[in-house]
């Protein structure tokens, strides 16, 4: 990642070098050649400051990113936190509200793992998620 750092740093020091050697010669041909050199490590050295700025441009991008999967994984953590497993008589199971100490509303297991989800869950003997239709028998 860091290739175009070298390759400045290498167009950088050719140019210092020839700019300096400028300074002793006469001859106007060697002079236009050096000239020449000059220009294309100048080309060069754009050309990797380029390659640096859309680097920087993708790291942006990255973080960006990063920190809004962070922000949702935490917000997802806090919402599970609000809620802890119930089991019925015949093993089913559902999620409460971990407050309630006689739970009478019972959210669906599958919308809140994997969706970060509190969907409540409709009806009586049989439980049904409206959201994705998950059945759980209670009684
Ligand atoms: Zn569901």
């Amino acid at each position: 990642m860091l290739d175009w750092f070298a390759g400045a740093v290498e167009s950088a020091k050719a140019m210092k070098e020839i700019g300096q050697s400028l300074l002793t010669i006469r001859d106007e041909n060697i002079i236009r050649e050096r000239v020449y050199d000059l220009n294309n490590n100048l080309m060069d050295l754009q050309q990797k400051l380029l390659e640096a700025q859309l680097n920087q441009m993708e790291l942006v991008q990255r973080i960006q990113a990063l920190e809004n999967e962070k922000l949702q994984a935490n917000q997802s953590t806090d919402l599970k936190a609000q809620y802890s497993i119930h089991t019925f008589a015949n093993s089913a199971h559902a999620y409460v509200l971990s407050t309630e100490a006689n739970p009478t509303r019972f959210f669906c297991s599958n919308c809140l793992e994997t969706q970060s989800l509190a969907v409540t869950l409709q009806g009586s003997f049989v439980k049904v998620c409206p959201k994705c239709t998950t059945r759980i028998r209670v009684g």
